[in-house]
């Protein structure tokens, strides 16, 4: 590997816009505190935990002190709640270094707000504090063997046995699973009798991850992601209390839906920082790499690429934080969740297309930062709903009956 290559595994301050209807002074200091403790401390790492495939939890304590973890958690339980501006702000300076880590904080985060949202007093006193604090993970348990998009047909069954459920069945692709600050898993599992779908209601449980019968598999090994954890999670016979139940019996899941439509605009701004970061990157290489006798960045079709490339970021950002800032007022920005999160995620994957490229051989480095943005890129239309959900929802607020 060539200097030049490695001196690409950083991040360099590039061009981005700024948002003056979206920002004030407080949000872009918050953004320059975030993206100098990334640069600082995320960023050194992000090409070794990659190669290695390895969640590092020493990083844990280092989000936590820049109180990333109680963003989305209510004063009352110890959490330090902002707007969803100053969130996606974060989020998106993580992504910029390191997209693992920053989904790591994005998936603590959104289920402990969903604790917060659907927990009983005992639950949220006992772990929000915890949870604000980075010492305790609580995970989101949805996505199954043999549904995903589907998220409603669940196969995980809880059943009532006098004062306790019974829960058996199976989880698959769950973040921060098997880290070491992981203590429960909101589980969404069938109840009751089937409706007249033919399908049964789907209720929520907290379930801690030391309860008897309660496996945690292997980690995937992933294309991308790497310093993320995700695991499989299996349920045999797992006696829980009536308390572990969430909300009402048979509304956890229509309950969680409605209430993490906003789980969209992390994975938007996550998808704006890798965009960001490749744009960077690719001005840095062209104007340094010659051919022909020129820089790269003096042939046209390249400086075209580039300006494509900072104009669809540009477009991303918008979207996002157009969504942001309507969350933030409380005006109603379902349509642009759906758009933001679609748009900004097919941008990622088109950017980093284009910086690998523009890069030649070294975009198929794995040392690269390029390399590993691209490899990112691949999961933010397909998590959180993937494109063609959003592309449903979109059409479903256009009134389209799809
Ligand atoms: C690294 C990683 C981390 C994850 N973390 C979590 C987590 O923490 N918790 C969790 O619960 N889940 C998690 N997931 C799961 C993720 O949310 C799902 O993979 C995603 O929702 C897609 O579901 P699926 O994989 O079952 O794909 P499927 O639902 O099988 O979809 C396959 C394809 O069919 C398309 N499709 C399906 N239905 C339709 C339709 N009606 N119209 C048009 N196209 C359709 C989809 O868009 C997709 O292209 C994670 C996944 C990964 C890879």
């Amino acid at each position: 590997m060539t200097t030049q290559a490695n001196s690409h595994s950083a991040l360099r301050t590039g061009i981005d816009l700024d948002i003056p209807w979206a920002l004030d002074d407080d949000r872009r200091t918050w953004r320059r505190t975030v993206r100098e403790f990334a640069e600082q401390v995320i960023a050194p790492g992000a090409t070794e935990r990659d190669l290695q495939h390895r969640f590092d939890p020493d990083l844990v304590p280092k989000l936590a002190d820049l109180g990333l973890f109680g963003m989305r958690v209510s004063e009352a339980y110890g959490g330090s709640p902002s707007d969803m501006t100053s969130f996606c702000l974060a989020i998106e300076e993580l992504a910029r270094v390191d997209s693992g880590v920053a989904v790591t904080v994005h998936v603590a985060a959104i289920s402990a707000a969903l604790l917060d949202h659907l927990g009983n007093d005992e639950q949220k006193r006992d772990l929000l504090p915890l949870a604000a604090r980075g010492e305790a993970f609580v995970c989101f348990g949805l996505t199954e063997p043999s549904s995903g998009t589907d998220a409603g047909n669940v196969a995980t069954h809880a059943k009532r046995d006098g004062e306790e459920w019974v829960l058996n069945g199976a989880k698959q692709f769950i973040t921060n699973a098997g880290t070491p600050m992981a203590t429960h898993v909101i589980v969404f599992a069938s109840t009751g009798e089937p409706g007249s779908s033919g399908r049964r209601p789907v209720s929520a449980f907290l379930v801690p991850v030391d309860a008897p019968g309660f496996a945690v598999g292997p980690p995937y090994p992933k294309l991308g992601w790497h310093s993320s954890d995700t695991r499989p999670l299996f349920f045999e016979d797992v006696r829980l209390p009536a308390e572990a139940l969430l909300g009402a019996e048979g509304r956890g899941y229509a309950e969680a839906l409605r209430f993490l439509t906003w789980a969209r605009l992390p994975i938007a701004a996550m998808s704006v920082g890798l965009s960001q970061a490749c744009l960077d990157l690719t001005i840095e290489f062209v104007k340094d790499r010659e051919s022909f006798g020129n820089k790269l960045s003096e042939h046209q079709y390249v400086a075209f690429n580039v300006a494509e490339m900072a104009a669809q970021t540009a477009m991303a950002r918008t979207v996002t934080y157009d969504a942001c800032w309507k969350y933030d007022h409380g005006v109603s920005y379902d349509q642009e969740a759906a758009i933001c999160k679609f748009m900004a995620s097919e941008i990622a994957n088109q950017v980093s297309y284009r910086a690998t490229q523009l890069h030649g051989g070294y975009g198929f480095i794995d040392e690269t930062a390029v390399t590993r943005h691209y490899r990112d890129a691949r999961i933010l239309t397909i998590g959180e709903g993937t494109s063609e959900v959003q592309r449903l929802l979109i059409a479903r607020s256009l009134g389209l009956t799809v």
